[in-house]
């Protein structure tokens, strides 16, 4: 019987997986397409892509749903969808471990909008739809429920709220950094620090402090931010930085860094204390599978050493 996903954690550090939007869009999803009506219309593609993450190493697959909540989906005209499409979702990131033991970490991205009194949504709406796509996950049976790429702490505690109520067996909280002007700091576009989110976290039920995406947010800043989540915090930390910067090259955006240029970082996250290790932007079954070599390496000498 696998172990509970906070449990493994204390005995190593896992391996997450990388980025999903832009596979989806080598496997041919058009620019401002609905990727997670994939999950039903083309189930195959989605699988190829998670599939070659746990080939790669990954411990974790996050679920195609990062834009799964009745708000996002409304926008593409598939709000009559949540359910089916949050549970094939989950379905198909289980089927990608081929029968290995893996965690099945279910995704909620922002709604992608401002609440009141900066834009047109209650928080009542937020939190409908959060509950709605927390239900769904956890009822298709996911291993843990990520509310990733999270700028405000007010549309955080909606996450939260929902996946807890879900009753989801881990909750994971997952800020988007941005790194000031002057490079000396970093801190969300709502201007919340490491420190006030890994607090807020910890007070309001999650089990896990998370960074993901985010300017500027590199395998050296994911650090960085691992040891003041460590400071403010005791609870176990995950990082997601991007493959470097973005640049544009030909009308696409592209990350800068190779899979052995962003697996340099991997032992120092292990060393700061890093609990959970997978990738955002850009990054690709490649990056994930030189992780996996780098963590190899370094847990081979930790034995040697012992
Ligand atoms: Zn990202």
């Amino acid at each position: 019987m696998k172990r509970p996903l906070l449990e493994a954690i204390k005995e190593r550090t896992l391996l997450g997986d990388g980025a999903m939007g832009t596979q989806l869009m080598f496997a041919g999803l058009e620019q401002g397409a609905c990727g997670e009506l994939w999950n039903l219309t083309h189930p195959e593609r989605v699988l190829a892509i998670q599939r070659r993450y746990a080939e790669a190493g990954s411990d974790c697959i996050l679920t195609n749903t990062f834009g799964g909540s009745r708000i996002m989906l409304n926008r593409h005209g598939n709000a009559d969808n949540v359910v089916e499409i949050n549970r094939a979702a989950v379905a198909i990131a289980r089927q990608a471990f081929g029968g290995r033991d893996g965690y099945v970490i279910g995704d909620i991205g922002p709604f992608g909008g401002l609440m009141e009194p900066y834009g047109d949504f209650t928080e009542q709406q937020v939190g409908e739809a959060f509950n709605e796509q927390a239900r769904a996950l956890v009822d298709a049976g996911v291993d843990a429920i990520i509310i990733e790429t999270q700028t405000s702490l007010e549309e955080l505690l909606l996450g939260i709220v929902a996946a807890r109520e879900a009753e989801a067996s881990c909750v994971i909280g997952s800020m988007a950094y941005d790194v000031t002007r002057d490079g000396s700091t970093f801190r969300t576009m709502m201007g919340v620090d490491p420190e006030r989110a890994a607090e807020f976290m910890q007070e309001h039920g999650a089990d896990i402090v998370a960074l993901n995406c985010g300017t500027g947010m590199d395998m050296e800043r994911a650090r960085q931010a691992v040891l003041r989540y460590r400071e403010a915090t005791d609870l176990p930390v995950m990082v997601q930085p991007n493959a470097g910067q973005p640049k544009l090259v030909n009308l696409q955006v592209v990350y800068d860094e190779t899979p052995e240029q962003m697996s340099q970082g991997v032992v120092p996250l292990l060393e700061a204390g890093a609990a959970i290790i997978g990738a955002c932007c850009g990054s690709t079954p490649d990056h994930i599978r030189q992780f996996k070599v780098s963590m190899e390496a370094w847990y081979e000498n930790q034995t040697v050493r012992r």
